[in-house]
């Protein structure tokens, strides 16, 4: 046996396994079936034949429950807010928010008025913007890959940090020793 490789087996094996589990999420990313306003249009056109979103893994939703992803697909007014946590909220962990417009991300062309949220992410967490006023689906399909770099990333810092503390504490270990 190598010498010190069960010093850092089971950081290797964390970080190993945690690349696999990022893997399978990053490629299969069901994304809820929810859209307020006319980005939902694009929305689902994202999902249909022309850009297929299935052979990226993402299936569409009809429940939050099972699904990873949601795509604020429109403007969120005031009395939709509620049903937005609500919806996110009964998304498994890890869940992830995608900001699909101007009017999810500040209100678009409407943030003035009365009755409209001035950003979806005053309410929940957003992992990406999406900007324009429609975005294409090809500007969601970007998006979509912003997202998987970062599930990719998910998770891998903290086991690198672990494993530089471990040797770190090691090496202090073995010089308060010599
Ligand atoms: S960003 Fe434009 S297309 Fe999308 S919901 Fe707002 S007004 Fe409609």
């Amino acid at each position: 046996m190598l010498p010190g490789v069960w010093r850092h087996a089971p950081g290797i094996l964390t970080t190993s396994l945690q690349t696999l589990v990022n893997w399978g999420r990053q490629n299969s990313l069901w994304y809820m079936l929810f859209a307020t306003a006319c980005c939902g249009i694009e929305l689902m056109a994202f999902g249909a034949s022309r850009f297929d979103a299935d052979r990226h893994g993402m299936v569409p939703w009809g429940s939050p429950r099972q699904s990873d992803v949601m795509i604020i697909a429109g403007t969120i007014t005031e009395k939709m807010a509620e049903p937005t946590v609500r919806l996110y909220e009964q998304m498994a962990e890890p869940r992830y928010v995608i900001s699909m417009g101007v009017c999810a991300t500040n209100g678009g062309p409407f943030w003035q008025g009365y009755n409209v949220v001035d950003g979806v992410d005053k309410l929940i967490p957003v992992d990406v913007y999406v900007p324009g006023c429609p975005p294409r689906p090809e500007a969601l399909l970007h998006a979509i890959y912003r997202l998987r770099e970062k599930i990719a990333r998910a998770g891998l810092d903290r086991a690198r940090i672990r494993e530089a503390r471990g040797a770190e504490a090691a090496r202090t270990l073995s010089g308060t020793q010599g």
